[in-house]
């Protein structure tokens, strides 16, 4: 099992057997609900009619159409509404197969824009302490948990990091977007004065860190941030793996904080986990440089599944039931309800924060000296044998439900939740 300490794995693994909705079901039958869509991949519930009977109907028709020199009409219409869904703040989209697929894609196309430029030397990537950007070598490379680094050796070289935003003496209890921290991004130009803006070629951070737990932006840290990177011509790239796709309630994070990124990676909620599938949404400006590099390919990378018929079916069906169902305005008319359900945790024991923005909650606990993250992971144990799917990272609950939740279910994983809270060792 991958992120998973096999060896030490004495219990039964945990197995679901079939979804609908918000709820998975054991083997049993047993119902359990989803409190985190799935790895935050599941926005519209699971088994969704319309991205089903899409899937069932795409394979049954072409199972299968190389990417190379040729392609599907699919293809080609999900790019055009993936860039209607963004309201045009991006010109094309390149697809991969997953989210670290797009991180290692996005930093390519970024070096090779530089090199068409006639600035090759800018080959650096800023990003930040804490960040998690997929499992690539790419990816990892700008990664900032030390728990998924330090096993693999060398990485790429040519990395710095900002610091992480997460401060529990300023912002603890905050509700939405923490106060304490806009400053930090100004260390951007701390790293820039260190090694010169000419030889810097992006900035990549998640609008807001998921695996390391939820660490929320502080306001106006992400415009700040956009500030700085045009100041010196460094390209900005938004990590939107889980963010994008209704999250926080607007199509993308890049809209909830009003913030345009020149490149912008996703996965997950494209195609509602249905098929994996991600993409690089990219600015027009790197596709038309593209375009003026010498003759021949413009850009030399690709996968065999880059724009598979089966997740390109699923990625029209979703953006399909995103509009017919109007996902994104019920997701913001629970933000508010999400909010006062998860504060009500305040004050039972250990909880040391909560943390909330659209539909993403956390609960920080207090470790066990000795024990991190045991602590979340007996009431991760304790959730799932009730029913409730919840995550944990350390002593991190994370909580990203399907965007079609309603009140009741909002009151059974936080009634649950207080529940176990209350009792926890
Ligand atoms: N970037 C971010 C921000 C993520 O959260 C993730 C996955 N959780 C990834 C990249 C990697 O995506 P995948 O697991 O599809 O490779």
């Amino acid at each position: 099992m991958p992120f998973t300490a096999n060896r030490d794995y004495k219990e039964a693994p945990r197995v679901v057997a079939s979804a609908a909705g918000m709820y998975y079901r054991d083997q049993q039958g047993r119902e359990i609900l989803d409190g985190t869509a799935g790895l935050w991949c599941v926005p519209l519930g699971h088994s969704h009619p319309t991205i089903v009977r899409a899937v069932q109907q795409a394979v049954a028709t072409l199972d299968y159409a190389p990417a190379f020199q040729m392609g599907h009409p699919a293809a080609f219409e999900l790019a055009e509404q993936l860039i209607a869904f963004s309201g045009h703040q991006f010109g094309q989209v390149f697809y991969t197969n997953s989210g670290s697929e797009a991180v290692d894609t996005a930093m390519k196309m970024v070096l090779a824009y530089h090199r068409v430029r006639g600035e090759a030397q800018r080959t650096r990537f800023i990003s930040r302490e804490r960040g998690y950007h997929g499992v690539g070598f790419g990816g990892m490379s700008v990664g900032g948990l030390p728990a998924n680094r330090k096993h693999f050796g060398n990485l790429l070289g040519g990395v710095d990091y900002l610091p992480h935003t997460h401060n529990l003496e300023k912002n603890a209890f905050s509700r939405g977007l923490p106060e304490y921290g806009t400053h930090l991004a100004d260390e951007l130009e701390r790293i820039v004065a260190l090694h010169d803006a000419s030889t810097i070629a992006a900035v990549i951070v998640e609008p807001l860190s998921g695996s390391a737990g939820v660490i929320l932006p502080p306001k106006g840290y992400l415009k700040r941030l956009r500030e700085l990177c045009d100041k010196h011509g460094i390209l900005l790239i938004f990590d939107e793996v889980i963010t994008g796709f209704g999250r926080m309630a607007t199509p993308f994070a890049a809209d909830f904080f009003d913030v345009r990124p020149d490149l912008m990676t996703t996965a997950k909620g494209l195609t509602n986990g249905v098929v994996p599938m991600g993409a690089v949404f990219s600015r027009s400006m790197i596709y038309d440089t593209l375009m003026q590099s010498p003759a021949g390919i413009e850009f030399f990378h690709g996968y065999t599944y880059s724009g598979h018929p089966l997740a390109c079916a699923a990625g029209l069906a979703s953006l399909q039931v995103f509009k017919e169902e109007k996902v994104l305005e019920h997701a913001q008319s629970m933000t508010a309800y999400w909010e006062d359900a998860l504060h009500s945790l305040k004050g039972l024991p250990h909880v040391i924060d909560l943390r909330n923005v659209g539909l993403i909650g956390a609960i920080e606990l207090e470790s066990i000296p000795g024990k991190p993250g045991a602590r979340a992971m007996a009431a991760y144990k304790q959730a799932f044998a009730e029913g409730v799917l919840v995550r944990t990272t350390g002593d991190i609950i994370a909580l990203s439900p399907p965007l079609i939740l309603e009140k009741q279910h909002i009151d059974l994983l936080f009634g649950k939740l207080h529940q176990i809270l209350k009792n926890l060792a």
